[in-house]
């Protein structure tokens, strides 16, 4: 039975699929949206941001508006020969002077990426400022019977609480709501060490041009025993952004982001001559991450809460697709939460959700692991050799990069059908247009102080 009572989806976090989540939801005048976020203001750490032809899809799926935000601040490779190019893969063979080169890999839009604040920022542009909540870290959630008015409890660190007739966690890779779904004890509900460490650095491109001349002008992927260096350029070729992989057995350190010396990366590149080795000369001192991901969760939902985006199935970053898979998640999510029309609809819409999403995804996350394999050439099946390498990547991208998402979506909604057992909640259209307007999504929070 359909209700007369706006239905309240608060977000926990506002990275990049906490926004967009947002955005695709603010098209639906019955729900009441609100975002919580720990920090203080919107931020991304990291520079650089590539997103495929799927994302970017997703994005104009969900408002023309989101899509913009990506194009008007993408960078694209410069030679015309690369405008397709997702990467040129290239090695150095022992003794050789010149590199080998693997081969491109072209795709629908090419190499297309952005600087992640500038993004974030534009994305963050398309939210009334008042449904937003700065400085709320979730602690704790409490349920209550599906009976009552908002089934849902949020604590934050600071004491205050906000109820919820739904909530979504966006909130990366640590999520408290994946362990609340899953149960904190469980392996599933923390993120594991993939033995892949990153270095994470931004080199001029005056600089870059100097020392690479062509290469540091579109996007390529320096493949090595045991390490690879990936690098294109971002804001409008101002820059080379620059990402370096190895392998690491353990990581004892507290922190998954830390500072690095120049001694360890020049240890760990060592192996590596020619351009990826300049390009590692030029890094200075960058930041050093451990990659992390998760194991397969057995769900991303229970009764009205769910989790989306590095929360349900953080990725290691080799298949350059982790934000493209929230973007993908916050469309299907908000089409399905703008078909429910009371509180009893809502399950069955998270219920759809995870149905579609969980195995794409989760298939995302294990490929991610096997990409690094074969770009450091520790994998077992290729082993070095070139041609078998080249016909490991021949269509390997294809089933990311090409997925038909009204399809994707509607096969969602045709499950939520089901679900609900009543078709008039698929039958009505998504209102695709544009968003509504500020005033018609404004309305005021349950925040509890
Ligand atoms: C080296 C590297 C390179 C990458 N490159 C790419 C790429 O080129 N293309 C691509 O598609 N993906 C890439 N990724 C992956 C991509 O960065 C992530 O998949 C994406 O940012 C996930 O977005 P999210 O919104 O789910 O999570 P996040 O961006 O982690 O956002 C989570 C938000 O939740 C907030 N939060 C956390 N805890 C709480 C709490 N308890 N309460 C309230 N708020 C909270 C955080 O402050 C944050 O704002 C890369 C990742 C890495 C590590």
């Amino acid at each position: 039975m359909a209700t007369s009572k706006p239905l309240s989806v608060a977000i926990v976090g506002g990275g990049i699929g906490g926004l967009c989540l947002a955005i695709g939801l603010l098209r639906y005048s019955h729900l009441k949206i609100t975002i919580f976020e720990a920090s203080h203001a919107f931020a991304e750490i990291g520079a650089g941001l590539a997103l495929g032809p799927n994302a970017q899809r997703a994005l104009c799926l969900i408002s023309s508006m989101a899509e913009q935000a990506f194009r008007h601040n993408a960078t694209s490779n410069s030679s015309p020969q690369f405008r397709k190019a997702w990467f040129d893969f290239r090695c150095y063979v022992q003794g050789e002077q010149d590199s080998l080169d693997l081969g491109i890999i072209n795709n629908e839009t090419g190499q297309q990426t952005v600087h992640r604040a500038r993004f974030l920022d534009a994305l963050a542009g398309l939210i009334p400022a008042d449904i937003i909540h700065f400085g709320k870290r979730l602690a704790r959630v409490t349920e209550f019977g599906i009976t009552d008015n908002s089934p849902i409890l949020l604590h934050f660190t600071d004491g205050t609480t906000a109820m919820a007739d739904c909530a979504v966690g966006a909130d990366g890779v640590h999520s408290i709501l994946r362990k609340h779904l899953l149960g904190a004890a469980t392996p599933e509900a923390t993120p594991v060490f993939s033995s892949i460490v990153c270095y994470r650095g931004l080199i001029p491109m005056e600089d870059a041009d100097k020392a690479l001349g062509k290469y540091a002008h579109d996007a390529y992927v320096w493949c090595g025993k045991g390490a690879m260096v990936m690098t294109y350029p971002i804001n409008f070729g101002e820059v080379l952004n620059v990402v370096a992989a190895c392998d690491r057995k353990t990581w004892n350190d507290k922190e998954y982001v830390v500072n690095s010396t120049p001694e360890q990366l020049s240890k760990d590149f060592e192996s590596l001559v020619g351009i990826p080795r300049r390009i590692i000369e030029l890094l200075g001192r960058p930041m050093l991450w451990a990659m992390l991901d998760h194991l397969p969760a057995p769900q991303y939902f229970s009764r009205n809460i769910a989790i989306m985006g590095d929360a349900a199935h953080a990725t290691t970053p080799f298949q350059g697709a982790g934000a493209g898979q929230a973007i993908e998640d916050a469309l299907v999510l908000s089409t399905l939460l703008g078909r429910a029309r009371c509180l009893h609809d809502i399950e069955p819409a998270l219920a759809a959700y995870d149905i579609v999403r969980r195995p794409r995804t989760q298939r995302v996350v294990r490929t991610s692991r096997d990409a690094m394999k074969l770009f450091a050439f520790t994998d077992d099946i290729v082993d070095g050799d070139v041609e078998k390498w080249k016909q490991a990547w021949r269509g390997r991208m294809d089933w990311i990069w090409d997925i038909d998402l009204e399809v994707h979506v509607a096969d969602a909604l045709e499950i939520f059908g089901q679900k609900v057992g009543c078709g008039c909640h698929v039958a009505k259209t998504a209102d695709q247009g544009a968003l509504k307007s500020e005033s018609e999504s404004h309305r005021r929070s349950h925040l509890v102080v």
